[in-house]
């Protein structure tokens, strides 16, 4: 790309070797800088430790006036600060824990300032704006921007009156940054903060070294102790609740002979820390949590995440997935789903306040397009964060192993209308014998054998309705009633009037065996 002529980013690369000690930008830095330095706001989208403080504290030292940084962690921003300030700019917190704060108002007012800090409750606040009227601004900074969105996962409605401060300084350009946010984040952000759709800057997202299979759960200790005698490195188990997490980690334990731990908030506070801490410094312990653990945890060298129960969302896979293979040497992230997950979390979904609902849907939905995808799995998660990836990547399951799609619109017909037939409150075992005509005593009694639905299915067909239900369960066409029965959702309707056509994918024999981790 022609970069030079954009003089002011030759300017940029001397200063980034004088005063940061780097040859070169790294990933988008560069896009970031070329509109930072030409006065557009910006949404700078990349993930942690991709170097985002960098397209800030360089157009800081480079332009006219101060920096105004929004931050929401005062540790962080002292951080930041002593790392700015160890590169020699100038630059200065403002919060509720510095004393010096006269000081520092004095140093901007004498444009002495490169960088200047400040939490948002103080930058809200109508003094703010006037003080900082008292000297030129020369970009306002917005650090973890997913903080203004409702959508994202972390609002802080302090964030939102930002918005106020920086229109009073209307030519004044806004760098946001921030590293998980989704499409609707996205959008939200620059709707927030008048960034122009063009100035969105996202990217660096894969981790090409993670290989990633997504599998249904049959046996969950038997297809993790398949992972683990494959790999004897470090990995990390993630179970949804606590008390499966002591189940598999005792099972586990038991079935490879190796040092598992369990981790979860419920363990006393020391066992938890010493768990941790063996973790961190073995090359061998396998740990079982909940997704309590993890965060800021720094192990380069974990070998395996494997997941027994689905995730909260995408964004919560890729975070937790992301904890493999930091080193950049080979590592797996393995999904083990069931239908059961789906269908429970939407049932969840109406103990959620109205406003909410449609939002964790819309996750959920997400989910499920990666669980059931026949493609590549990195392309679908690399396009929710907004890629634009290749179709293929040679190191997912899908790629490795091309399941077969299937049309089964007309079995999903029928399994659908047993669930109607039979009044909305059976599992599916029932379904699959009033479907299948099973002499069963029980379909008898509930006069099941006489409905039109009582053996429509051959025999051939029926290998098709368990993973049919499965993938009817994790799009939401059927949904888990109270007593743990299949009840018709969503898409079900428009399935049964034949308006909606329905494929799932049949996962090749091969890679069926392996994950159950048998070699019969
Ligand atoms: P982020 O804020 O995106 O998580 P940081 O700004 O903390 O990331 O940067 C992560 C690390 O990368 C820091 O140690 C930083 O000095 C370094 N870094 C940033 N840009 C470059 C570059 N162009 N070349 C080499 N190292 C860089
Ligand atoms: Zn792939």
């Amino acid at each position: 790309l022609a970069e030079t002529d954009f003089p002011a980013l030759d300017r940029a690369r001397s200063t980034l070797r004088d005063v940061f000690g780097f040859d070169r930008f790294r990933g988008r830095q560069t896009d970031v800088l070329r509109r930072i330095l030409d006065g557009q706001s910006t949404l700078a989208v990349m993930p942690t430790g991709a170097g985002k403080s960098l397209t800030y504290q360089l157009p800081a030292i480079m332009l006219e006036g101060t920096c105004v940084v929004i931050s929401p962690l005062i540790a962080l921003m002292h951080d930041q600060l002593r790392s700015a300030q160890a590169n020699g700019i100038r630059a200065a917190t403002l919060t509720s824990a510095d004393a010096d704060w006269r000081e520092t108002m004095d140093a901007f007012r004498a444009g002495q300032l490169d960088l200047l800090y400040v939490a948002p409750e103080r930058a809200s606040q109508p003094q703010f704006a006037d003080f900082l009227t008292a000297s030129p601004v020369a970009l306002f900074a917005i650090d973890e921007a997913h903080c203004v969105s409702e959508w994202g996962h972390d609002f802080r409605p302090d964030y939102r009156q930002m918005q106020h401060l920086m229109d009073q300084f209307p030519d004044v350009p806004r760098l946001a940054l921030t590293a998980t946010a989704d499409e609707r984040t996205r959008r939200d952000i620059l709707g927030q903060l008048g960034i122009p759709k063009e100035g969105l800057v996202l990217a660096g997202f894969d981790r090409p070294n993670i290989q990633y299979t997504i599998h249904h759960r049959d046996n969950p200790v038997r297809q993790v102790t398949a992972i683990m005698e494959e790999i004897s490195g470090p990995g990390i188990v993630y179970a949804p609740t606590r008390r499966k997490v002591e189940d598999l980690a005792e099972k586990l334990a038991a079935a490879t002979g190796r040092t598992v731990l369990p981790y979860h908030a419920g363990l006393p506070v020391e066992e938890r820390a010493a768990n941790q801490a063996a973790f961190v410094a073995s090359e061998d312990i396998v740990i079982v949590a909940t997704i309590a653990f993890g965060m800021g945890i720094d192990k380069p060298d974990v070998r395996f995440v494997a997941h027994a129960g689905i995730p909260k969302s995408i964004e919560a896979y890729y975070q937790e997935t992301g904890r493999a293979g930091r080193d950049g040497d080979p590592a797996k992230a393995m999904l083990f789903w069931g239908a059961g997950d789906f269908a429970q979390a939407r049932q969840r979904l109406s103990e959620l306040p109205e406003e909410r609902r449609n939002d964790e849907r819309a996750r959920l939905d997400m989910l499920a397009a990666l669980v059931e995808t026949p493609k590549c799995r990195r392309a679908v998660l690399l396009r929710h964060f907004g890629e634009s990836p290749p179709d293929g990547c040679g190191n997912c399951d899908n790629c490795l192993n091309p399941p077969d799609v299937t049309n089964v619109t007309e079995t999903a017909r029928k399994l659908l209308s047993a669930v109607y037939r039979t009044g909305q409150s059976f599992g599916f075992g029932h379904l699959q014998k009033v479907l299948t005509g099973s002499r069963d005593d029980r379909i008898a009694q509930k006069g099941h054998d006489s409905l039109s639905v009582y053996g429509i299915v051959e025999p051939e067909e029926a290998q098709l309705l368990q993973p049919l239900s499965r993938a009817m369960q994790a799009r939401g066409a059927l949904v888990a009633t109270e007593h743990g029965g299949l009840a018709l959702a969503g898409d079900a309707k428009a399935i049964l009037k034949g308006q909606q056509e329905v494929e799932i994918v049949i996962p090749p024999k091969r890679s069926r065996r392996s994950g159950r981790g048998g070699s019969t």
